[in-house]
C-alpha cells in the first residue's frame, strides 16, 4: 500500500458513486484503504464485495480490453487510484507486488469465464458455422462470453429473427453495441483486444503469430529497442492457451496453466511497448 500511495492518488468515493462500469475502456488500478465495493455483472446482480486492503480490476486492466463489471462503493470509500500506466512497469519493478496483482487478475478472469451474464454475448445457432467460429475465438481468447442458442432460448430467437444467415451471429458488446455476423477480427478491435491498423504500418519488426514463439520474439525484438508489432489471426497465446497445465516449461518446477503463461507473456510484450493486432 505505501509503494502504491507514493505513485497514485489517495481519493474518497461515496456511497452509490460508480468507479467504474460495464463496457467501459480504461479504469484505474484501485486499493482500497478504508470502506467497502460491490463488483455486479452487466444486470446489477452483485458478485462479491472487496473491502480495506483489497484491491480492485481485472486482466482487462492491464490489456486496455472493455470492462465487464462494474463496481459500486457501499460504504464511504479511501482509496489509491493508480494510473494503468503508471502500474504497468511496476509490477516488473516489485516483484512481489508484480506476482499478487497478475496471478489475482488472471484467477479472477478464469472466475469470470464460469459466471453466466458476464461479458459478451453470442446469440446465433448451433447449425451456424459462423457463430460456432465466433463462439471458438472468444474462448480461445479467454473471453469470458454468454452463448445464446435461439433453438433453445426465446428471447434470443427474437434478436435473429428476420435476419439474413449471413448476419449471423449477432455479438452484443459489454456495455451496449451489437455487430452482426463481424469478422473475429472487428469484435477483437471492438473489445480492445487488437489494434485498428492504418493502411500502412512501418514497423523494425514484424511478427506473425503470437503463440509462445511470437511472443517470445517479440518480448526480444521490443526489449531491444525494435518498434515491434505482432499481428494474429486468432487468439492472442496461440495453442498454449489451450493447456490445462503445462509442466515441462523451464523455470516453473509447479507447472503454469497455459492461460496464465500467455497471459503473463503478453503482458510481457506490452510493457517492452510491443503492439498487437488481429487480422481481418
Ligand atoms: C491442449 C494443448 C496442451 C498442450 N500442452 C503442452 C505442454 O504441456 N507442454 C508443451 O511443451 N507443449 C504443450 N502444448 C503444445 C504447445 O502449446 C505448442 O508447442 C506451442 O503453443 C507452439 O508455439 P508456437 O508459437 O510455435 O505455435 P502456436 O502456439 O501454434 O502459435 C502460432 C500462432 O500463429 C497464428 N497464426 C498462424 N498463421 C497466421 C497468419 N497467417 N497470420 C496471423 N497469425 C497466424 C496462430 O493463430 C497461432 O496463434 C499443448 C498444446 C495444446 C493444444
Amino acid at each position: 500500500m505505501a509503494t502504491l500511495a507514493e505513485l497514485g492518488d489517495e481519493r474518497t468515493a461515496d456511497v452509490g458513486d460508480v468507479l467504474y462500469q460495464v463496457g467501459d475502456r480504461r479504469y484505474p488500478f484501485i486499493a482500497i484503504v478504508d470502506g467497502e465495493v460491490a463488483i455486479l455483472d452487466a444486470a446489477g446482480q452483485e458478485i462479491l464485495r472487496h473491502g480495506p486492503s483489497g484491491f480492485l480490476g481485472e486482466l482487462n486492466l492491464l490489456s486496455g480490453q472493455t470492462v465487464f463489471l462494474t463496481a459500486v462503493v457501499t460504504r464511504p470509500l479511501r482509496y489509491i487510484a493508480v494510473d494503468r500506466d503508471v502500474l504497468r512497469p511496476l509490477l516488473f519493478q516489485d516483484g512481489p507486488l508484480g506476482d499478487l496483482v497478475l496471478t489475482t487478475f488472471i484467477a479472477r478472469r478464469e472466475a469470470l469465464q464460469r459466471i453466466e451474464g458476464v461479458g459478451v454475448e453470442i446469440v446465433g445457432p448451433h447449425s451456424s458455422e459462423a457463430t460456432m467460429r465466433m463462439i471458438d475465438f472468444a474462448r480461445a481468447n479467454r473471453l469470458p462470453l454468454a452463448w445464446r442458442d435461439p433453438a433453445h432460448d426465446e428471447a434470443a430467437a427474437a434478436i435473429v429473427s428476420g435476419l439474413d444467415p449471413s448476419e449471423l451471429p449477432v455479438v452484443r458488446l459489454p456495455g451496449g453495441g451489437e455487430l452482426h455476423g463481424p469478422s473475429t477480427g472487428q469484435v477483437s478491435r471492438a473489445l480492445g483486444i487488437g489494434l485498428e491498423l492504418k493502411p500502412r504500418e512501418e514497423v523494425d519488426l514484424l511478427v506473425v503469430g503470437a503463440g509462445p514463439a511470437g511472443l517470445g520474439a517479440a518480448v526480444y525484438g521490443a526489449s531491444e529497442g525494435l518498434d515491434t508489432l505482432v499481428v494474429e489471426s486468432s487468439a492472442l497465446g496461440g495453442q498454449a492457451g489451450a493447456s490445462r497445465r503445462i509442466e515441462n516449461y523451464l523455470g516453473f518446477p509447479a507447472g503454469i496453466s497455459g492461460s496464465e503463461l500467455t497471459s503473463r507473456a503478453v503482458i510481457q510484450a506490452r510493457k517492452f511497448n510491443a503492439r498487437t493486432a488481429t487480422t481481418s
